[in-house]
């Protein structure tokens, strides 16, 4: 009862900081974000802020994840690949949206509580894997929308590539300092891509090769 209040709240607050698609809203209205945070932090669930989970990751602040998502311009039909499942809740939100969500992770551990809290919620239209989110998920592609959940230097080829050439969307925080990135829109037509920057922002880094068990990034092959 009382998260739903702090929910009607947030929703209000994005409302104001001009998040204006009602679908976009209304898919952060059905998606618990109280799972998907840790447990110690269930009472700051629907503060518009970033929380840490497991493996000194973040989940993003809610304006961020309603912002990159309006920016996605997800349609029904949409074939959506997210890099970066982290706790799960962006991903949640997207499969508000779509048929399929598409998302990798590096970190076994937090793909698979991700994948735990998808069933808690009764989410069914996600798909895992475990990878290096910068090489995309070639066997699938192409993706008619690309979403990156952490922030790279440069925007990789991969992902341009595996974007689809019939107005794909690309969203991505890109900047080498947490200090200096911005959310960068892409859009494909053809062979050619049109970038447009949006908003400052701070994410954790888009880092390369999957995780072990012992923590030792190792190239994937
Ligand atoms: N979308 C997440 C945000 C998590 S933070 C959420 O809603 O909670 C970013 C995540 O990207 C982290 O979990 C981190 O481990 C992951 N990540 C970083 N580099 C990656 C890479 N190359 N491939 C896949 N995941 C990556």
């Amino acid at each position: 009862m009382i998260q739903d209040a702090r929910k009607i709240r947030l929703i209000m607050e994005l409302r104001q900081q001009g998040i204006a698609d009602t679908r976009v809203l209304s898919a952060i209205e059905r998606v618990p974000r109280e799972l998907f945070v840790s447990p110690s932090f269930v009472d700051q669930a629907y503060e518009n802020t970033a929380l840490p989970i497991e493996e000194g990751q973040t989940i993003s602040q809610p304006y961020v994840v309603a912002f990159m998502t309006q920016a996605l311009d997800v349609k029904p039909r949409s074939r959506v690949l997210e890099i970066g499942t982290g706790s799960g809740y962006q991903a949640a939100v997207l499969a508000q949206l779509c048929r399929r969500v598409f998302t990798v992770e590096r970190f076994r551990s937090l793909l698979r509580h991700a994948e735990e809290k998808f069933k808690n919620a009764r989410i069914n239209n996600i798909v895992t894997r475990l990878g290096d989110g910068a090489q995309g998920w070639p066997d699938l592609a192409p993706f008619d929308r690309i979403i990156v959940t952490a922030a790279a230097p440069e925007v990789p080829e991969a992902l341009k590539e595996q974007l689809s050439d019939n107005g794909g969307v690309l969203v991505i925080p890109v900047g080498r300092d947490s200090q200096a990135q911005q959310i960068v829109r892409i859009v494909r037509n053809g062979d050619s891509y049109s970038t447009e920057a949006l908003i400052p922002v701070r994410f954790v880094p888009l880092i390369s090769g999957v995780v072990r068990e012992n923590s030792a990034a190792v190239s994937q092959k």
